[in-house]
């Protein structure tokens, strides 16, 4: 390929790497243009085999011309300069290689690098670093060894995609597995397009939230999920949940997982939702969900087993099973209720503790108050759900500095709490679908807006916008059948289209 070709290529190749995952690399950027395999990138930077500097040294005549086109593209593309990653050689000033779309350069700067040698232990700590090194240490590199590739110079390119050094990991229980305090609830992708959905797990992967939980029932949840997760897998603890009861529907759920998700094993696979124990004894009954998950195990796909649901005695009861290695609730200043038992159990039997619903469905808006104050309890891990890059920035930030609420901030988060009362919605979706088009969970938002947060032209003007409102009920029911929280979803809605109509 000559050399406008490849400068060509490079701009459409970092062209797409931003659109999908927000920012380029050079590792991003060779894979992209498959010079290297991401397989070849997985093992060099899990277990420091040479592939990286072996395969780049083959390519390295054409290096220089990449690298430099990659600054191209990023300055006409107005992209963000990482402090993150350089190109060096000789004497010559470090020319930055990493470009981010959003930017956010404070997180950036905290992880300035060069500093290779001083990656910890864990291999956690993220460097994006391009250098050249000779196998003589008193020989002066320059321009010419990059360009012709000679043969005493080795490149080193290392992209460890950037981590949040300081994000805190717990064991999950009996799994055994490492996760991250803050984990990343799989809800709210299913609002924003799949690209969003990529540039925002690929930043939850870099600033090191490593634990992602999705459902079968999440409409395209699983698919943006594991679309984005299959490429980074080693990073990643995966877990998702179906709401199955029986054997034969368990294992063809199991199935569609894997398939939607594009996996070869799903790290842990929930029960979802389990209400009573009639629903329990069916699960565990011979043709009950529960054997295919053991079968699953067996072979492999499923690497470990877990319940959902929301009454906690119950939940409580349920970890006398050995097999159920996690349980996931809904625990956050306003649902407190059964929370200190089931936490006593749940560390008796070893079982791994993953809350969900931290901020009440959007209720609670003060995220770093809502989710370090759970953080202070015995729980694995907190799974607020995210749509934005802001938000992932956020809340991984709340995971390298957990600390206890002052009395100040339980104060601050108390009073919000108390605004709430018991009777408002978690946003938990599971009334959706409404055959009438009631979009129920945001009709209550708008009129959380109106009611608590003094927006009420904002709340109307939306509210207006919606194409099925209050008044197209049939007064059906169904939709109270469904909500865990047994709200009368009716009169809550007749009582917001009257602020809101
Ligand atoms: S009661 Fe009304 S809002 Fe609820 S599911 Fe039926 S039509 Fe929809
Ligand atoms: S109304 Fe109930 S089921 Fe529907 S989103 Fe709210 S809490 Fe969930």
């Amino acid at each position: 390929m000559n050399r406008y070709d490849l400068r060509k290529k490079v701009r459409v190749c970092a062209g797409e790497l931003i659109a999908e995952k927000g920012y380029v690399s050079p590792v991003d950027l060779l894979v992209k243009m498959e010079r290297l395999t991401p397989q070849q990138v997985e093992d060099w930077r899990f277990r420091r085999i040479p592939y990286l500097e072996r395969v780049a040294i083959g390519n390295l005549s054409k290096m220089n011309t990449i690298l430099l086109a990659l600054r191209e593209f990023a300055r006409s593309a107005g992209l963000k300069p990482s402090l993150t990653a350089y190109l060096s050689w000789g004497k010559g000033p470090k020319q930055r290689l990493r470009f981010s779309k959003y930017g956010s350069p404070a997180v950036e700067e905290k992880y300035s690098t060069h500093y290779v040698a001083n990656r910890d232990a864990s291999g956690r700590n993220s460097r994006v670093f391009l250098t050249l090194e000779s196998d003589s240490p008193n020989k002066q590199l320059n321009r010419a060894d990059l360009f012709y590739g000679r043969e005493n110079v080795r490149i080193i390119v290392v992209d460890l995609f950037i981590q949040e050094e300081n994000m805190e990991y717990r064991t999950l229980g009996k799994t055994g597995l490492n996760v991250s305090v803050v984990g990343f609830g799989g809800i709210p992708v299913q609002r924003v397009s799949a690209v969003e959905a990529a540039a925002i797990v690929n930043r939850a992967l870099d600033l090191g939230i490593n634990f992602f939980d999705t459902a079968r029932g999440y409409t395209d949840s699983e698919e943006k999920l594991g679309t984005a997760l299959k490429a980074r897998r080693s990073q990643a603890v995966i877990a998702t949940k179906s709401m199955a009861r029986t054997r034969e529907a368990m294992a063809a759920d199991i199935r569609k997982s894997l398939n939607t998700m594009g996996l070869e094993y799903i790290d842990l696979y929930q029960l979802h939702n389990v209400k009573n124990r009639k629903e329990l004894d069916r699960i565990l009954g011979p043709d009950g969900a529960l054997a295919a998950l053991l079968e699953a195990k067996k072979e492999g796909l499923v690497r470990h087993i877990g319940i959902t649901g929301h009454l906690k005695d119950f939940l409580a009861e349920s970890l006398q099973l050995e097999e159920i290695e996690t349980v996931q609730f809904p625990f956050n200043a306003v649902e407190t209720v059964g929370v200190p038992a089931l936490l006593e159990r749940a560390a008796k039997k070893g079982t791994g503790v993953i809350v969900m619903k931290p901020l009440a469905g959007g209720a609670l808006t003060n995220s770093n108050l809502a989710l370090r104050y759970i953080l202070a309890h015995t729980v694995t891990t907190v799974i607020p759900g995210m749509d934005s890059l802001e938000q992932v920035e956020a809340n991984a930030a709340v995971g390298s500095a957990p600390l206890p609420l002052t009395v100040e901030e339980k104060k601050t988060l108390d009073e919000e709490a108390s605004t709430l009362g018991g009777e408002f919605c978690r946003r938990c979706e599971y009334c959706k679908p409404c055959s009438r088009r009631i979009d129920i969970p945001t009709i209550f938002l708008l009129d959380g807006y109106y009611t608590r947060y003094n927006l009420q032209d904002w709340a109307r003007d939306r509210y207006q916008g919606l194409k099925s409102k209050v008044e197209a009920c049939a007064d059906c029911g169904e939709c109270e059948a469904k909500c865990p929280y047994n709200l009368p979803i009716r009169r809550m809605l007749a009582e917001a289209a009257a602020r809101l109509a």
